[in-house]
């Protein structure tokens, strides 16, 4: 691969090759976005609320860009207790991180990565709210645009795709850091090219991030292959009390199980993965109750229900086969609600 044989437009030349998964948004968009970009010597990124790769990774990849063109760049997310995810700590370019209170009020122009809604922003939602100018780079279906320029490609299968696209389009070059970011994101959104949006341009994104020399065996070690001791006993826990309901499987960690193992929250992210294995349900939720007591409902369908709908009904959203929604409540009264918009919508 040549990552840097590029057309007129500044993408590589063998993006072109696959026409039919052509990015539907406008040229006129990407044009905006160029200027209003060149025109900024400041820009604040954020991405949603609990980062995982496509967000965090999406957003440090463009910053690594804007950087090199001279751009004060600062780069948050919106959480009331700021730290980036231990799963997410290999990742380069965290120095240009900074916690949300340093964030600036009202910037002149902020761009927001993989955020379904404005909600999804969370603490920095007041920032984009007094933005002047608000770049929205997403690729939730259910997004239907809260900024003042919007480039979302509801069938990328990442924001990285779209943030890869920006990178070219700002005349950025792929390097090793940049990759890195990306792929992290790609990665990420397909569960390891399993998903159904894993398109020959996702691998052909992915053959042009390999192609800079990054280690994809030791990104995946990072992202999949490592936890704390502890992670194994609320495992175990968790699994334990998983229940099968039809064609529902479902099971919650609670903060106390956390608590006496000193995990944090966002080691809790591949437990929906192992769930969702088993072959007679069709819905799999797991509830995790975060450092705030609130539970972060993760849910996923094996194709026919669409658990995005099921979740916006609920305040949230995602994808049809992944989503997610916060709920307030506790776990059974959580699961009651569930099972009454699953039954409602499937
Ligand atoms: P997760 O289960 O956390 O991996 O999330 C799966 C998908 O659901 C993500 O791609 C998000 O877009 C979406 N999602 C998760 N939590 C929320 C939430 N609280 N509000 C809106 N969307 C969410
Ligand atoms: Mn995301
Ligand atoms: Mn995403």
């Amino acid at each position: 691969m040549t990552p840097d044989v590029r057309d007129r437009t500044g993408r590589p030349a063998s993006l072109e090759r696959f026409p039919e998964e052509g990015c539907p948004i406008p040229e006129a968009s990407w044009d905006r976005a160029l200027r209003l970009i060149g025109g900024h010597d400041e820009i604040a990124l954020a991405c949603h609320v609990n980062p995982d790769g496509d967000a965090l990774g999406s957003m440090l990849a463009v910053a690594f860009v804007l950087r090199s063109m001279g751009k004060r760049v600062v780069a948050s997310f919106g959480d009331r207790i700021f730290a980036v995810p231990r799963l997410l700590g290999f990742l380069p370019g965290q120095e240009m991180l900074v916690p949300p209170d340093e964030f600036p009020e009202a910037p002149d122009l902020m761009i927001v990565f993989d955020c379904s809604t404005f909600e999804r922003v969370g603490l920095l939602g007041a920032n984009a709210a007094s933005a002047r100018e608000v770049i929205v780079v997403d690729h939730h279906p259910s997004n239907t645009g809260f900024g003042t320029l919007d480039l979302i490609d509801a069938n990328a299968a990442a924001t990285a795709m779209l943030a890869e696209q920006l990178v070219y389009r700002l005349g950025g070059r792929l390097d090793r850091d940049i990759a890195t970011c990306l792929y992290a994101g790609l990665v990420t959104d397909t569960g390891s090219f399993r998903y159904s949006s894993t398109t020959p341009a996702v691998h052909h994104m992915a053959a042009r991030l390999v192609a800079t020399g990054l280690r994809t065996d030791e990104i995946a070690r990072e992202l999949w292959d490592r936890s704390p001791f502890g992670y194994l006993k609320v495992l175990a826990n968790a699994l334990e009390r998983v229940t099968l309901e039809g064609g529902l499987v479902w099971t919650y960690v609670s903060r106390v199980d956390r608590a006496a193992y000193g995990l944090p929250y966002s080691e809790l992210e591949g437990i929906i993965d192992i769930v969702r294995r088993a072959d007679e349900a069709e819905v799999a939720v797991v509830l995790k109750e975060d450092d705030h007591g609130d539970w972060q409902v993760s849910t996923r369908s094996k194709g026919t229900v669409d658990v995005a709908a099921v979740c916006a009904a609920l305040g949230g959203g995602g994808h049809h086969n992944a989503a997610g929604y916060t709920s307030y409540e506790t776990v059974e009264e959580t699961m009651a609600k569930f099972r009454r918009e699953l039954r409602r919508l499937s």
